[in-house]
């Protein structure tokens, strides 16, 4: 009889028309990874017990799906997804809306929310991700920008992957308020921060000095690990209800989550002063936010897995990666250093024919708003531009990386992997001889 894999097999070269000898190279570097597997299982079980205990102890209720219209006064399932998030989070409050309208948006009223004239923040893990230099002043525009008004900022780069505590120390005065942690990657070349080396940080600068607020931009990172950076003494916290903690399913929206005077200050920013958390509807998004929610701990953990099968693959294939197999990984995020823009593109335009929606639209590098450099973005999901989907994107810059993440089942992840794998070696930019199989030792 033939093996059920046979099918498997058939069906991706007869329809996906995909040669033989990748489906057997990527089939055998899989292997390599099963194993990272039960720890990212073990990871998923907690965090599925926690979000369906936060659901269970706010009483979520059918009714919390109703919506209302206006100014949304009493707009209950509103403040019940806000009081789950609170929960899921172990912080005092959060602010969860389908008004805030990306991870950019989120962070930018965290700190427009909370800093005022002459007040100073320093970015702690080097230099922000792309669109929140933009946010900040330091590149493009200054118009409307911190630093336009009066908020002084400065960097202390990582050293050797880790906060620079001492560095940190030393740079903190009297008017500083507030410090920013970047947990993901974003565009650098740099593996995420785990949350115990978030902890180890705020814990030494708590000590020295215990006013100071600290911020965390969680983006990428919710679900990695059992806990958060908010369980370990992060003051404020923000991020994308389309990318983790959107499960795929959340239509839009950012969260913050934190101490309760702090969300105060950035819900009277969101909305306005002395309006703060109590209007803003929620458009009938609250059962697809909470459903993401719940799914959410699955997702992230079979885009893990995915990554780890993008990392195994294009290593074995002699690209640098980040992070590294063995690293603890505290975010989705897969980068492989391409060194060419052409691999950037065929990748990319391998996961986006991978896609379920607009599989055949081939992706290009532009101006996107918000960024220096062009990107491209293989983004083919059911969200417009949901990074928690399978994805990839990369900045036309050197040294050329792209960056892969999420695929909301490994199955999807795996097809990507193949599709963008195939793509570089029909367009001749990897060598077919690379994918000589050596056998195994054990086999
Ligand atoms: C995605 C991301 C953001 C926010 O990006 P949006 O596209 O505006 O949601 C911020 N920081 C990091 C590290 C990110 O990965």
């Amino acid at each position: 009889m033939k093996s059920t894999k046979e099918f498997t097999k058939n069906i991706l070269c007869k329809q996906y028309e995909l040669d033989r000898k990748v489906i057997d190279f990527v089939e055998q570097k899989e292997r390599l990874i099963l194993d990272y597997f039960l720890e990212i299982d073990n990871i998923k079980e907690y965090n599925q017990y926690k979000v369906l205990n936060a659901m269970q102890k706010s009483r979520l209720s059918s009714t919390d799906f109703n919506w209302t219209t206006g100014y949304g006064y009493g707009d209950i399932g509103r403040d019940k997804v806000e009081e789950i998030y609170a929960k899921v989070f172990n912080t005092e409050d959060a602010l969860v809306r389908p008004s805030i309208a990306s991870g950019t948006h989120a962070i930018t009223l965290t700190l427009s929310g909370i800093l005022r004239p002459n007040d100073e923040l320093i970015s702690i893990t080097g230099a922000p991700y792309d669109t929140l230099q933009k946010v900040i002043g330091v590149k493009g525009d200054l118009s409307g920008t911190l630093i336009e008004y009066g908020i002084t900022y400065k960097e202390v780069p990582l050293v050797d992957n880790l906060i620079n505590i001492d560095e940190v120390i030393k740079n903190i005065s009297q008017n500083t308020k507030m410090l920013m942690i970047q947990r993901s990657t974003g565009y650098s070349d740099r593996r995420a921060l785990t949350v115990e080396e978030i902890q180890e940080a705020i814990s030494q600068i708590k000590e020295y000095n215990s006013d100071i607020i600290v911020m965390v931009d969680n983006c990428y990172g919710e679900f990695l690990d059992y806990l958060e950076p908010t369980d370990v003494g992060a003051d404020i916290m923000a991020g994308s209800l389309i990318k983790n903690p959107g499960g795929g399913v959340a239509l839009s929206g950012g969260y913050i989550v934190g101490k309760s005077n702090l969300v105060e200050l950035i819900a009277n920013r969101l909305t306005a002063p002395g309006l703060g958390k109590d209007c803003g509807l929620t458009f009938g998004t609250t059962r697809s936010t909470l459903q993401g929610l719940f799914l959410a701990p699955h997702v992230v953990s079979e885009a893990v897995k995915g990554a780890l099968l993008v990392a195994i693959v294009y290593k074995e294939l002699g690209f640098e990666i980040v992070p590294n197999l063995k690293d603890k990984r505290s975010d989705i995020i897969q980068a492989i250093k391409f060194n060419t823009p052409e691999r950037v593109v065929e990748f990319c335009k391998g996961i986006q024919s991978a896609s379920a929606v607009d599989s055949y639209i081939i992706p290009e590098a532009w101006e996107m708003p918000g960024y220096e450099d062009k990107v491209i973005m293989a983004a083919g999901g059911f969200i417009d531009g949901s990074s928690i989907e399978l994805s990839a994107d990369g900045p036309m810059r050197e040294p050329y990386f792209a960056y892969y993440q999420g695929g909301l089942t490994y199955e999807h992840c795996k097809l990507g992997v193949l599709k963008s794998l195939d793509n570089l070696i029909r367009g001749g930019l990897i060598h077919k001889n690379k994918l000589n199989i050596e056998k195994f030792k054990a086999e």
